[in-house]
């Protein structure tokens, strides 16, 4: 590569992820100073790093002839020698009933993957002046990017389709960016108002590139979607919770919590054997009070498992003593994944009794939001995302 007017130099290792089988150098997922260093290294004046960033993170560019700012031989020498792009577009499918749009992407591995775009302006429940919600003018906006963290999941949620279809790998930080990247150039970058890591996989069992696409988004540069606007969601991996706080990046939380009692939550959540339900809730404890924000504890309805008076009351204590809102969630149907066992008895709970339950907690003055099933009908609601983890082979 052509030196530019060297005033240190220091070559930096990229890691195996951050090569391409080609050997190129994949600087997708690299974070500022990640990528400064490795301009310098390679013999270029800093500023270089901070213009590819800009380019990759901010204007959402993956080809390095567009990058117009650049001389053209630094171009060629970098279309060269460096690679931008992570994950291919396979295909896309939009909810006729609500907009909910679902992309697949391949990963260069072969493996797939899901991102759901939500605009919550779109068919929002008649029902749902039922539960006293009113729309906001930021609720009629809203639309809501959820992206995977991982190829399939190992946690086994029962209620979940994305543990039915097993793990194969963690996505790295460039490919979490990524499909941001992709889903803002085709679907219109200024609508996307809101990041969920919702989608396959457990962000804090992909800790490291959970937080570097964080950091990466929080970069003054990259301009594009404040972390005030983006939420990790966890089933429970309570010493990252605590990790991600001593991060200072004040990214939102949201539990996946379902149930208050561990006899309960060991069965539908197996997790939760390992980290319970107090070693949980004294990591968001601490996460809100270091980060100064609200933790939303998500809970999926299901009949006569967690619906109960007692259950009720438990969510009402634990949302007195912390921070907090709670989103709850009608359980979105497994059938097109041909459940066995207990996650094929896993049923919804009433209308009447998940009214109950808002009621009563707002009753108590906790927030609470119903989080309306979207994309049912392209199998892109909360839990039902499942693939064959590679193009051409069937899940298991
Ligand atoms: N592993 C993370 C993020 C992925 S799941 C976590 O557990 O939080 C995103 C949300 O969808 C979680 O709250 C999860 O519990 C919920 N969910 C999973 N399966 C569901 C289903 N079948 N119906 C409704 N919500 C579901």
């Amino acid at each position: 590569m052509q030196k530019e007017n060297l005033t240190e130099e220091k070559e930096i290792t990229l890691s195996a992820e951050n090569k391409t089988n080609g050997k190129k150098d994949l600087l997708k997922g690299l974070t500022f100073p990640e990528l400064r260093n490795y301009f310098v290294g390679k013999g270029h004046r800093a500023f270089r790093g901070a213009q590819i960033f800009h380019w990759m993170y901010n204007r959402l560019v993956d080809d390095f002839y567009l990058m117009n700012n650049l001389p053209k031989e630094i171009r060629q020498q970098l279309s060269d020698s460096c690679e931008l792009k992570t994950l291919k577009y396979i295909t896309s499918e939009i909810s006729p009933s609500s907009g909910t749009k679902k992309y697949i992407f391949e990963t260069s591995e072969g493996n797939l993957i899901e991102s759901v775009i939500i605009p919550e302006e779109v068919n929002l429940d008649p029902d749902q002046s039922r539960f006293g919600q009113t729309k906001t003018d930021e609720q009629q906006k809203r639309t809501t990017l959820c992206i995977s963290t991982q190829v399939g999941c190992p946690l086994d949620c029962q209620f979940c389709a994305t543990g039915l279809m097993g793990y194969k790998k963690n996505l790295t930080a460039g490919e979490i960016f990524d499909q941001y990247s992709l889903t803002a150039n085709d679907y219109g970058k200024d609508k996307i108002t809101n990041i969920v890591y919702m989608g396959m996989g457990e962000p804090l069992l992909n800790y490291d590139a959970t937080v570097k696409s964080l950091q990466i988004f929080a970069d003054e540069l990259t301009k594009g979607i404040s972390l005030k606007k983006i939420t990790v969601s966890t089933a429970g991996i309570a010493p990252r919770i605590i990790d991600l706080a001593d991060t200072g990046l004040k990214v939102k939380i949201a539990l996946s919590l379902h149930s208050c009692f561990d006899e309960i939550r060991d069965v539908i959540m197996p997790i939760n054997k390992k980290y319970s339900i107090k070693q949980n809730i004294d990591s968001v404890r601490y996460y809100a009070r270091i980060t100064g924000t609200r933790i939303t504890f998500e809970y999926v309805m299901l009949k006569d498992i967690n619906d109960r008076d007692e259950d009720l009351n438990a969510l009402k204590r634990l949302c007195s003593e912390i921070p907090s809102k709670v989103n709850v969630i009608p359980f979105n149907s497994l059938e097109h994944m041909n459940p066995t066992g207990f996650s094929a008895q896993l049923q919804s709970s009433s209308k009447e009794r998940i009214e109950k339950f808002v009621e009563e907690l707002r009753y108590r003055n906790v927030t609470v939001t119903v989080r309306f099933t979207q994309g049912n009908d392209i199998a892109a609601a909360c839990g039902q995302l499942a693939l064959p983890l590679t193009k051409g082979t069937k899940s298991e």
